[in-house]
Formats: structure tokens, sequence, C-alpha cells
């Protein structure tokens, strides 16, 4: 039962995980992961970034992309002029444009303080801006997102990529975090790399992924108000500014997030966002696989223990705590900026719960109902019993009786003394027999820890039923003899080998041969009893150690006998750590084998 309890556990254990692995489970953990990212925003603080969008009125307004690079040489002018502490463009510029709009743009990003120019990954590797934009730049970084291969919302970018052997590029905002503050060099480890003062938990075996922490609205200015203003733009001051396409048309990267809300993210706003992540410090970094599989594992341990354990309420209510542990877990850990995955956890806890519970219940079910059996049992017994005594005190009543009314010859009288003196002895025997198998079977019965010899019990039963056997001229015969020693109770032991001897005899008619042998080997000792008797069939054979079962062979026998023995002697040998083996033929005989651990001399 405790072997089935613990793999039905085991196999809960096994699909939460593997579920878990599967697109519904991701999906969930991904709804789970965007819910309590909306619920714990980044820490309030002045935005450090601002943008500068082209977007459709931007476009209308200058004439079409045709006109891009122009605008923007005016723009980044008037942003210059701003001084802000960084700029970060979101546009390649890799083709040869206007050559007017190029120069004119070339001397604008000349005069951008800290610029950091977009560049994109191909199969053939990286596409870099055009040589006389590249040398405007004090660094190139991608502009890649990492979108979620099942339900393509992005939630984190890649800090790196590398495009061939060795040729790796940092991502837009990262490098313009690093200008903005002033670093010279990013530092990096195989767990984290730091900029300046700040460590930033990215792992280079997964690409170094950044969890962005989207901040619900940046400064921005649309490329057409920062053209047509009189002003100074403010807004950028002291700011990294991210400069980028955001018309509904022309806009190539637009991606969902988990704070869309319907509507994707243009490119460069996720770059801000990813800028506003690193420069708030407070990064969210993933629990390892191994703590999501304990966790599990936890769950499912705490499960199975709590309906192990307890039982009725208490066992639900704990129960239900467990699940509300496992449910509560990722959101304590997310507001510690741990990213905790929501579903197996969650799944194993509510099928080991579902599991254990229903196992539990049906098992108490079956457990009330087998004691409800054994009473019927017990009553039964009681029963039979009390019907068997009045057999022999019929006997003892009308043979006393008879005994004080008349004055009977000296030989009768002696043979109703007798008489009554062999009814009540029997009387006596049932009652004993009734009682131990009480005690035996309600574990009542001390059991004696003492060495014996096999063969001195052996002797001692075979001498004990030799008249039995003599009466109906039945030969005991006795094959191989080992020695060995058992340890338990003697005297047990002899009443489940007389208990065999008796039944093979009684079962047996005249003149045929019952055959004990004993053998020892490797730790085992196999006492075995053969007799050449009325035997039992298949079906018989399943029922004889069940309390007061008896064939109906064995009642058409005229054999006297109670359907008690073989469980006591099944309990007996048990008791001794062994089991008791029988095979039969009907009318060919039974081989009765006690199995027992056993030492040698
Ligand atoms: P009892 O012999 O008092 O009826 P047991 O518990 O010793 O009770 O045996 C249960 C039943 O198993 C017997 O009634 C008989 O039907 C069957 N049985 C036991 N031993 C033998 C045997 N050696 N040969 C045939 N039947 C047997």
């Amino acid at each position: 039962m405790i072997l089935g309890y613990w793999s039905a556990l085991g196999a809960c254990l096994l699909v939460a995980v593997a579920v878990s692995f599967t697109p519904l489970g991701g999906a969930i953990d991904n709804n789970v992961y965007d819910w309590l990212l909306r619920l714990n925003p980044p820490p309030a603080a002045a935005s450090q970034s601002a943008l500068l969008v082209v977007d459709d009125a931007s476009l209308t307004a200058i004439g079409g992309l045709r006109h891009l690079r122009g605008a923007l040489a005016g723009a980044l002018e008037r942003v210059a002029a701003a001084r802000p502490a960084a700029v970060a463009l979101d546009i390649m510029l890799a083709d040869e444009g206007d050559p007017d709009q190029d120069a004119r743009l070339e001397q604008a990003l000349r005069r951008t303080p800290n610029l950091v120019l977009a560049c994109d990954m191909t199969p053939s590797g990286w596409q870099e801006p055009l040589a006389r934009f590249r040398h405007t730049a004090a660094a190139l970084g991608h502009a890649h997102s990492r979108p979620d291969s099942t339900d393509m919302v992005t939630r984190q970018i890649p800090l790196m990529k590398v495009a061939g052997p060795f040729d790796r590029r940092w991502a837009l905002s990262l490098e313009a975090f690093r200008l903005a503050r002033g670093v010279a060099q990013i530092a990096e480890s195989p767990e984290d790399i730091q900029v300046g003062s700040v460590t930033i938990p990215a792992r280079a075996s997964q690409g170094r992924p950044l969890r962005l922490r989207f901040v619900p609205a940046l400064a921005r200015v649309s490329l057409k108000d920062a053209l047509a203003a009189t002003a100074p733009l403010a807004q950028f001051t002291g700011k990294t500014v991210f400069v980028g396409i955001t018309s509904q048309t022309a806009a190539q990267d637009r991606w969902m997030t988990p704070v869309s809300n319907g509507l994707p993210m243009p490119g460069v706003e996720i770059h801000a966002n990813a800028f506003e992540t690193l420069a708030r410090g407070r990064f969210l970094s993933e629990a390892p696989a191994t703590a999501m599989l304990a966790a599990c594992l936890v769950a499912v341990l705490a499960a199975g223990a709590v309906f192990w354990f307890l039982s009725g309420w208490p066992a639900y209510a704990a129960g239900a705590g467990l699940l509300a542990v496992a449910h509560a877990a990722p959101a304590l850990l997310f507001s510690r900026d741990i990213v905790f995955p929501f579903f197996a956890p969650a799944a194993a806890a509510w099928l080991a719960v579902a599991v254990s519970a229903s196992y539990q219940h049906f098992v108490v079910r079956r457990l009330l109902r087998k004691t409800e059996i054994e009473k019927g049992r017990y009553q039964q017994a009681i029963r039979f019993v009390t019907h068997e005594m009045r057999t022999p005190l019929t006997a003892i009543q009308g043979s006393s009786e008879l005994m004080g009314r008349y004055n009977l010859p000296e030989d009768k009288r002696k043979q109703i003394a007798g008489m009554i003196n062999s009814e009540s002895r029997r009387l006596a025997r049932m009652i004993q027999t009734f009682l131990d198998v009480e005690k035996l079977s309600e574990g009542q019965m001390e059991l004696k820890r003492e060495r014996f010899g096999v063969l001195d019990v052996v002797g001692v039963c075979i001498e004990r039923v030799a008249p039995v056997a003599e009466r109906k001229r039945i030969t005991i015969h006795r094959e191989e003899m080992a020695e060995a020693s058992l340890t338990g109770d003697r005297e047990l032991m002899e009443y489940a080998v007389y208990n065999l001897l008796t039944n093979a005899i009684k079962y047996s008619s005249a003149e045929t041969t019952v055959r004990v042998a004993a053998t020892f080997h490797g730790g085992t000792l196999r006492l075995r009893v053969t007799d050449q008797g009325i035997g039992m069939d298949d079906k018989e054979l399943k029922r004889i150690f069940t309390k007061f079962y008896r064939t109906k062979k064995a009642e058409a026998s005229g054999e006297a006998g109670t359907g008690i023995g073989l469980s006591i002697v099944e309990q007996i040998v048990a008791h001794h750590g062994g089991r008791i083996e029988v095979t039969s033929q009907p009318g060919q005989g039974s081989c009765f084998t006690l199995v027992l651990p056993a030492s040698a001399q």
C-alpha cells in the first residue's frame, strides 16, 4: 500500500514537470509572469531616458521616408543642443541615401555626444552603418529583442549577440547605458556583466538575457514637434535619447509585450525600456531549474505526508494550505525579484493533493468495509463455537445425569466417566483454539524468541500423531531430514507442524503414506508434508486459509474439523518471517510446505 501510494505521487511529480515543458505549461507560466510583472512595476524614479519618435504625423510632415535622413539631421541638432547624456539611434544607416541628406546627417551625428548606432544581425554577419556614419558613433549596439517563441511576446532582450565566431555586439540599450554612465568598458563573468558599479545578472550560457521591467510612460517628442519647436528641447537634457520609427506603416519591429494591452510596442520603445531597466538597477533573475524541481518534489512529499498522517478535515485544511503556498510562492519570490515558474509546482501540488486525498478516501473506506467484514466473521465464529460446544456439553450433561440417576455397573460407569473426560477435554481444546485465534489475529499473543532445532519439533509432532496414524494404518515416512535452527516460539511452531500432520492424516484414506521432509539451503528451511489424500482444486486452495472454511470433500469425509487450524498456521508462519506454499490435486493428495528463514545449527 505504501509503495502504491508513493508511486502514484511520483507519477504526479513526473506529469507536472513534463506538462510544464509543453506549450500549455509555458503559456500559463507566461501569463502568470506577465500578470506579476504588471503587479510589480519597477521602482518609481524619474525616467532617465526619452524618446524621439518618427510617427505617422512626422512622416507626413517631412514628406515620407525619402526625406528622413535630412529631417533627422535637423532634429538631432536640436537634441544635441539640449545636451543629452547619450543618444541611441535605432534606425539602420547601412545603405547610401541622398548625398545631400547623408552629408547633413553625418554632420549632425558628429555633433551628437555619446552616440550609439544600431547594427543588425543577418545570416552573413553584422550589417553595420556606412563607414561615414559609423565613425561618428562612440559605440555600435545590436537592436534585437527576443520574443518568446510560443506567443511572440517580448519579455526580454539579449544583452549580447554573436554573429559568427567572436564577432559579438552588446545591446543598443546597454551601450547607451555604458556611455551615459561614462564607463569605458563592460566587464563580464559567466554569471553577470558589470557596467561601472552596476552588476547585471545575465548568464552567458543563455545569451545574457535581460528581463525587461516596463516603465509606465516615457517622455516622447515626435520628429515633427522637435523640428517645429522654438524653445530648446528640455525633455532631452541629461537624458539618454532613443531615436526610432514608431509609424504604424514604416516601423518594421513592433512586438507585443506584457504591458501591450493589445497594441504592439515599437522596437525603439523596447530599447528605451531596457535602458530604464538597467538604469533603475533592480533586475529580475531566474530561479535555477533545480529549484523548480525541488519545489515540485517538496509539494508532492508534503501532500503525501499530509494525507498519510492526517485524516478528515485537518488533512483537507493542510492540503488547502499547501495549495495556497504553492500558488503564492511565485508571487512572493517575484516581489523579491526572483522569477519562479508557477505551473510545475502548482500542478504538482494539485495533482498530489488530489491523488493522495482520493487514495486515502478510498483506503479508509476499504478499511471500514474490512472491519465490518471482520466483525461479521467474528459473530459467525461465536455462533459457530457456541453451536459446536453444545454437542460435547449435551454429551457431558446426559452422561452425568445417567451416572447420578441409575446404579450402573462398574464398567459402564467407567465408560461414561471416560466419555465425560474426553468430551470436556475437547471442549477445553475448542475454547483454547478459539482464544488463540483471536489473540493471534489481534496481535496480542506474545511471541517468544528462542532458538530451537527443527528436527526436534518435527520429531515431537510425529510422535504425537502416531496413534491417530496407526488407527488408519497410515505410514509416516521421514525423507531427507536436514537440521536447522529456527528462532521464534517453539510451542507455536509445534502447533503449526502438528496441524499439517493431523490434516494430512485426517484427509487421507487408510493405508496410505504421509511423507515428511526438511531441506535447508541458503538460510531457508523448507518443511514439507505430503499426503495421498482427498486433495483440493485450485478454487478451494485459495480459500483454505480463511477462518472457518472447509472444503466440501472435507465435510463429506466425516472427519471433525473447525476450519480454523490453517489460518492459525499461516499467522504463526508469518510471525516467524516465513510463508506457506500448497500444491494439491483433487483425489491425488496435497503438499504443504513451510518456507522459513533459518540458520545452520
Ligand atoms: P480443519 O481441518 O479443522 O477443517 P484447517 O484450517 O486445518 O481446518 O483446514 C481447512 C480446510 O482445508 C480443511 O477443512 C480441508 O478442507 C482443507 N485441508 C487442509 N489440509 C488438507 C489436506 N492435507 N488435504 C485436503 N484438504 C485439506
